[in-house]
C-alpha cells in the first residue's frame, strides 16, 4: 500500500510506502518474527543484507562451522510438523546443514516473497508527528512503518582489529564471520590465523589439513572440549519425536533452555577420585555440557580451578610438544569466557606443519605486503584470516543509525552500556523491538526457544494493541532502570562478568565494559515477561 503522507516540517509531501512490521534480518528470529506477523494478518517486510536467509549461519560458512548446541534442540518447535519431518544427520550439525535447514523453513513458509535481499538498513527514525518509524535502506528504499523489529543477532558485526599495514597486504584476507560463499582451498599455502576463539577452534584442524604452513597467532589461549560429534542414531531420534513436545518442555524448565542434567553436587564436596571420575565421564561425553559437571563451577573460583586442572591435564597428554602444550594452556577461570568445542583442535599442533606463535609476548606490530609482523620477525603469509570475532549483542544494532523520540540516537543512549527493559525494547524509542537483546538471556541460552519466545511476546503484544486501539507502546524508564540493576546485579553472582570476555564488550577497544545478557536463567526470564503481560504491559505505557 502507498499513499501521500505529510512530512514533519509540513512542508513538503512524499510518497512512502506503509506497513505494519519491519523486520531487520532474516536469520532465525527475523524469518520467525515475519512468520508469526502474517498470521496476525499484518504486512510485513524483511530486510537482509545477504543474498540469502539464515541469518550467522548464513555468513559464518568457514571450514568446520558447526553448532555446539545438540541439533535436535538447536531448532524451531512453533510447528510440530516442520520438527517431525526435518531429519538432522549428525549430534552437532555442520554449517551447510543449518544453512539447509533455514532454506526449508523460508521455502516451506513462504517466507521469501516478503524478504528483500542484498539490502541493508541505513536508518531508522522515529517520526513523531506519525508515531510511526521511518526506514531507509542501503539501496534507497524508504518505508514507514508502526513497528520496527531488530532481529540482527547478537554474533552479527565482525570485528577486524585495525593493523597498520592491512591494504598493502597483497595476499588474500578473510573474516571467519564473513567467509566466501565459494570453496577456499589453503592446498599449498602460507595461511595465518589471527585468533584462537571458537570459530579459530573449529576451523584450525582443518586449515591445517589443507596449507603448507598454519602459524596460529595466539594472544590468549582457550579452553575447549571435544565435541565427540556422530551421526544421529535413528532410534534416539524416534524416542525424541515420539515426545518432543516433553523434551521441549524440560529443556524450558533448565537455565539454559536445553535440556541438559542440571548438577546438585559441588565440585569440592566429593572427593578427588569422585570428582576426576565426573569429570573424565562429562569429558567422554564431549561438549559444553562440561561446565554441567559439578553445581559450583561458575560460581565458586576454588571449584572452577578443579575443572581447569584437569582440561590443562588433558592439554599436557594430548600436545606432544611441552613448550606448545603449555603455550596452550589458559590459566583463567574456565568457562568465563564462552567454552568453546572443537574437533582435532589440540591434535592439529602435533602436526609439523602447524607452528603456535605467541603474539600475548611478542604482539602483531603490523601487516607487511607479504605478510604479517611481530616485534620479533616477518611471517610471509599467502592468505591472513581474521578469526577475531564479533562487536557482540551491541554492534549490529548500533550500525543502523537508530534515532527515537526527540532525535535522540540509540548510540547516544547506549554510550555507558546498552540499557534495556527486559531485553525487548529501550526507553524513548516506542514500538521498537529487539530479538534476544542485550539484558535479555539470549547467548546464555539455546538461541532458538529464546528467540521462539521474544518473538510470541512481541507479537501477542502488538495483537493486544491493536484489540485495544493503542498505537504506542514504550518502556518506562524507571522500568528500565530497575531491570538493568538487576541485570547487573545478578551477573555479579557469577564468575562469567569477571573476566575479559565479548560478553563484557572487552574485546572491542572502547567499548565500555558491562555484562550484557542477562544471566538469571530462562525460566527465571520467562516467568518476568510472563508477569508483565498479566499486569497489562506492566513497567510499559501503552498510549
Ligand atoms: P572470539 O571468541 O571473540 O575470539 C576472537 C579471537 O581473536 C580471540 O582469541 C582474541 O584474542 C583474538 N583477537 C582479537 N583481536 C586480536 C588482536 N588484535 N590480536 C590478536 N588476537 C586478537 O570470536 P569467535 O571465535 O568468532 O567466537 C565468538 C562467539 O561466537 C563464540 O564465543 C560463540 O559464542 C560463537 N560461536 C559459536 C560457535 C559454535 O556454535 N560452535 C562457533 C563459532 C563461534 P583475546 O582472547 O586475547 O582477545
Amino acid at each position: 500500500m502507498s499513499y501521500t503522507q505529510q512530512s514533519k516540517d509540513c512542508s513538503e509531501t512524499s510518497s512512502v510506502e506503509q506497513l505494519e512490521v519491519v523486520i531487520v534480518g532474516a536469520g532465525f528470529a527475523g524469518m520467525y518474527m515475519l512468520h508469526r506477523t502474517r498470521q496476525l494478518g499484518l504486512s510485513a517486510r524483511v530486510y537482509e543484507t545477504g543474498n540469502g536467509v539464515g541469518g550467522t549461519w548464513y555468513w559464518n560458512r568457514y571450514p568446520g562451522a558447526r553448532c555446539d548446541v545438540e541439533s535436535m534442540q538447536y531448532s524451531y518447535q512453533f510447528s510440530d510438523e516442520l520438527q517431525q519431518e526435518w531429519e538432522w544427520s549428525e549430534k552437532y550439525s555442520p554449517q551447510p546443514d543449518i544453512l539447509r535447514y533455514a532454506d526449508h523453513v523460508a521455502d516451506r513458509f513462504d517466507l521469501r516473497r516478503d524478504i528483500q535481499f542484498n539490502t541493508r538498513v541505513k536508518s531508522a527514525i522515529f517520526n513523531e508527528i506519525t508515531r510511526r518509524w521511518d526506514i531507509e535502506t542501503s539501496n534507497g528504499n524508504q518505508v514507514s512503518a508502526a513497528f520496527c523489529v531488530m532481529a540482527t543477532g547478537c554474533l552479527s558485526s565482525p570485528n577486524t582489529p585495525e593493523f597498520v599495514g592491512l591494504s598493502d597486504y597483497k595476499g588474500e584476507v578473510y573474516h571467519t564471520g564473513k567467509w566466501p560463499q565459494e570453496d577456499i582451498d589453503f592446498s599449498g599455502m602460507r595461511v595465518g590465523v589471527i585468533g584462537t576463539g571458537s570459530s579459530a577452534i573449529q576451523s584450525i584442524p582443518i586449515f591445517a589439513s589443507q596449507a603448507d604452513h598454519l602459524y596460529v597467532f595466539q594472544r590468549t589461549p582457550n579452553y575447549t572440549i571435544p565435541a565427540r560429534n556422530a551421526p544421529l542414531d535413528p532410534e534416539e531420534v524416534k524416542e525424541i519425536k515420539a515426545d518432543y513436545a516433553g523434551l521441549r518442555a524440560r529443556a524450558k524448565t533448565k537455565p539454559v533452555g536445553l535440556d541438559l542434567p542440571i548438577p546438585t553436587q559441588g565440585a569440592l564436596e566429593t572427593s578427588p577420585e569422585d570428582r576426576f571420575q565426573e569429570f573424565e565421564s562429562k569429558w567422554q561425553n564431549g561438549g559444553v555440557g562440561f561446565m554441567a559437571a559439578f553445581k559450583d563451577l561458575l560460581f565458586e573460583e576454588t571449584a572452577n580451578e578443579t575443572a581447569a586442572d584437569f582440561v590443562r591435564q588433558k592439554i599436557r597428554e594430548t600436545v606432544d610438544d611441552p613448550k606448545t602444550a603449555e603455550l596452550l594452556s589458559p590459566n583463567n577461570i574456565i568457562g568465563c569466557k564462552r567454552l568453546c568445542v572443537d574437533t582435532g583442535y589440540w591434535e592439529a599442533f602435533n602436526r609439523a606443519n602447524v607452528s603456535l606463535i605467541d603474539v600475548s609476548r611478542s604482539p602483531i606490530e603490523r601487516i607487511s605486503e607479504n605478510g604479517l609482523i611481530t616485534d620479533s620477525r616477518e611471517y610471509p603469509l599467502d592468505a591472513i584470516v581474521f578469526a577475531t570475532g564479533f562487536d557482540a549483542m551491541t554492534g549490529a544494532l548500533l550500525n543502523v543509525d537508530i534515532r527515537g523520540c526527540d532525535g535522540r540516537t540509540l548510540k547516544d543512549k547506549w554510550s555507558k552500556g546498552p540499557k534495556t527493559y527486559l531485553g525487548l525494547s529501550t526507553t524513548d524509542f516506542p514500538n521498537l523491538f529487539t530479538i534476544t537483546g542485550p539484558g535479555s538471556p539470549s547467548v546464555l541460552t539455546n538461541m532458538l526457544p529464546s528467540i521462539e519466545q521474544h518473538v510470541e511476546w512481541i507479537t501477542d503484544c502488538i495483537t493486544y494493541m491493536r484489540a485495544n486501539g493503542m498505537q504506542c507502546i514504550e518502556a518506562n524508564q524507571e522500568a528500565e532502570n530497575d531491570w538493568v540493576e538487576h541485570v547487573n546485579q545478578v551477573a555479579r553472582l557469577s564468575l562469567r562478568s569477571t573476566c575479559s570476555s565479548w560478553y563484557v564488550g572487552a574485546n572491542i577497544e572502547g567499548k565500555v565494559r558491562v555484562f550484557m545478557p542477562y544471566i538469571g536463567g530462562f525460566p527465571k526470564y520467562v516467568e518476568k515477561c510472563n508477569e508483565v503481560v498479566a499486569n497489562d504491559y506492566d513497567g510499559f505505557t501503552l498510549s
